[in-house]
Order: structure tokens, then C-alpha cells, then sequence
């Protein structure tokens, strides 16, 4: 399906995003994992967003997804991995399925972990992101999943399902580092070293510059203009992941501000 506008990431970036999108009538989806994977939703108390008194975290996110929702944003659950250039619309996988955007606004919030050595180098070829569409290529096969997400538990079953021998590490702060020359050999946590033939990752958040190629950062955030424009015309980015500081009220300032960007960008002619 092909929307005006592919917003990746449910926070309050992207549902301000959408909202603002569905005023100006263009079609809007966001690619979420849920509001547990926000790391908002665990914030027992917030008091300093106007007209929501003492609310938690959790409620806040909630409100804010069931808003959008009416508003008429499509919400696809998964994870982004991907977001290819085509010209004249963008292809955002998301696990084994694809959607399309004449826009696409990046709503990733702060980077969730480094990425980790060898990740980059045996990505294809070994080391994915994605269970649905990788895990059946390791069937009788020794696979590592290393899961920060709500979805950990559920992903490491899938692949025993599938017929994988699985060993799960959900342990944050843990030394990670792919093992391998062409090949994924092994996942070295701290200084043992498991032998497996594919390492899974799972993250909440994803490094901006992983999912798009020419995406021009600025140390750990997305380099913008005053529009909110990135490095590559027709990506916006909003909220946490443009910098400091990380507030609810910048974010939802942010996300209406590269909506009406996009929505400003779709109306230009194009030569
Ligand atoms: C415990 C806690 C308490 C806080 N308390 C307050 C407070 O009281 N007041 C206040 O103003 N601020 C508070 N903050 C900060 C506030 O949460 C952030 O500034 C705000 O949520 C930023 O919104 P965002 O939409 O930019 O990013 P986020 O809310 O971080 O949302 C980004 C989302 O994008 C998702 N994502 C990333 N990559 C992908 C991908 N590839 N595909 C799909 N989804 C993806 C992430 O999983 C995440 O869910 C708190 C933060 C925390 C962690």
C-alpha cells in the first residue's frame, strides 16, 4: 500500500506527526512496535506536559495511539528494517512485510544500544533483524538471539518452532560481538564465545543510518534544518532522535512541524 506519509516509531513524535498529517488529509501510517516498546511507558508520572496532569507514561502513550487511530493513521506493528529509496517513494520492510511512502518521517527516538562490532560487516549473511523472514534459512541449525525487546521471549519460541536451537541473551549492558569473516561463526558475550551459524537482533530503537543509506548524522542524532528536512529530500525526522532535549513537548512540537514538511514537500512540483 502506497501512503502519503510512513512515519517509523509510535511515540509522541510520530503520533503528533500522524495527527497533524490526517488534518491536512493525507494518508499516514506508523510503523510501531507497541507502546511497551516506548521507553516512555515506564515513566510512572509525568507533570510537566500541558493539560495532562500526573499522568503515567503508559496512559499517556496509550491516549496518544488510540488518537491517532481515530484520526484515521494506520498502525502497522513491527519493526522497520529497512527504508529504500526509489525515486519517488520510499519501501519500508517491516519484518517480512513492506509498505510504501511518498514521505517517510523518522521518529526513532535516542539510539537503543550500539550497534555491535561485526554486526555491520555479517548483516545479510548471518546476522538479521528480522525472525519471520530469516528464521526458517537456520532450521537444524545453532542460532543466537540477542533480544532487548517485549517480543524477545515470543521471537526465541518462533525459532524453536521453526526448528532452531536458540540460546536467548536479553542482558543489556553485556559486551556483544558478532564472530565470523564471511560467515556468522559465533556471538562473544563478554569473553565466551557461542558457535552458532546466525545471530538475531532485536531492538526497540534502530541506528537511524543503518535503516537508511545517505542519511547524514550528527554524532548519535539525525542532522536536520529549521524544516526538520534531512540529508535526503523526502525524509523528515522528528522528536528524541534529532537531539536534545529529549521532552514529550519538543517531540510533539517536532513531529507537527515535519508533517506539515512533508505534507509541504508533497505539494511541490517536482522536476
Ligand atoms: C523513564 C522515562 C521517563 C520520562 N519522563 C519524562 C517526563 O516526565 N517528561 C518529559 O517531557 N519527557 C520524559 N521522558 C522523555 C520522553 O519520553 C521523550 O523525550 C519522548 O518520548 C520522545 O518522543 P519520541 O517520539 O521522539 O521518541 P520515543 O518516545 O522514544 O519513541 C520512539 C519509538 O520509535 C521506536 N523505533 C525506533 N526504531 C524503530 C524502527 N526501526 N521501527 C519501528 N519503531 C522504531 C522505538 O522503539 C520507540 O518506541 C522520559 C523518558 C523516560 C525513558
Amino acid at each position: 500500500m502506497l501512503y502519503d506519509t510512513v512515519i517509523i516509531g509510535g511515540g509522541p513524535a510520530a503520533v503528533s506527526a500522524a495527527l497533524t498529517l490526517r488534518a491536512r488529509n493525507k494518508t499516514a501510517a506508523v510503523v510501531s512496535g507497541g507502546v511497551d516498546d516506548i521507553p516512555l511507558s515506564r515513566s510512572h508520572k509525568i507533570s510537566n506536559y500541558p493539560g495532562m496532569p500526573d499522568v503515567s507514561g503508559r496512559e499517556m502513550l496509550l491516549a496518544m495511539e488510540d488518537q491517532a487511530r481515530a484520526a484515521g493513521a494506520e498502525i502497522i506493528r513491527g519493526r522497520a528494517t529497512s527504508v529504500l529509496n526509489m525515486g519517488d517513494s520510499f519501501g519500508v520492510a517491516v519484518g517480512a512485510d513492506f509498505c510504501q511512502g511518498r514521505t517517510v518521517i523518522l521518529c526513532t527516538g535516542v539510539k537503543a544500544g550500539n550497534v555491535f562490532p561485526g554486526e555491520k560487516e555479517l548483516l545479510g549473511r548471518g546476522v538479521s533483524y528480522c525472525v519471520t523472514c530469516d528464521g526458517m534459512l537456520y532450521r537444524g541449525k545453532d542460532v543466537c538471539l540477542a533480544g532487548f525487546t517485549s517480543d524477545a521471549e515470543a521471537e526465541a519460541e518462533l525459532l524453536r518452532d521453526m526448528g532452531c536451537r536458540v540460546r536467548l541473551f536479553t542482558k543489556k549492558g553485556a559486551a556483544y560481538a558478532v564472530e565470523g569473516t564471511d560467515r556468522v561463526t559465533g556471538l562473544r558475550v563478554g569473553e565466551t564465545v557461542y558457535p552458532c551459524d546466525a545471530v538475531f537482533i532485536l531492538r526497540s530503537g534502530t541506528a537511524p543510518d543503518t535503516l537508511l543509506e545517505g542519511l547524514e548524522m550528527d554524532g548519535a542524532h539525525i542532522r536536520t534544518d529549521g524544516s526538520l528536512r534531512t540529508s535526503v529530500p523526502g525524509v523528515f525526522a522528528a522528536g528524541d532522535c534529532t537531539g536534545a532535549p529529549y521532552q514529550v513537548a519538543k517531540a510533539v512540537g517536532e513531529g507537527n512541524i515535519a508533517a506539515l514538511s512533508a505534507a509541504k514537500y508533497m505539494e511541490e512540483p517536482k522536476e
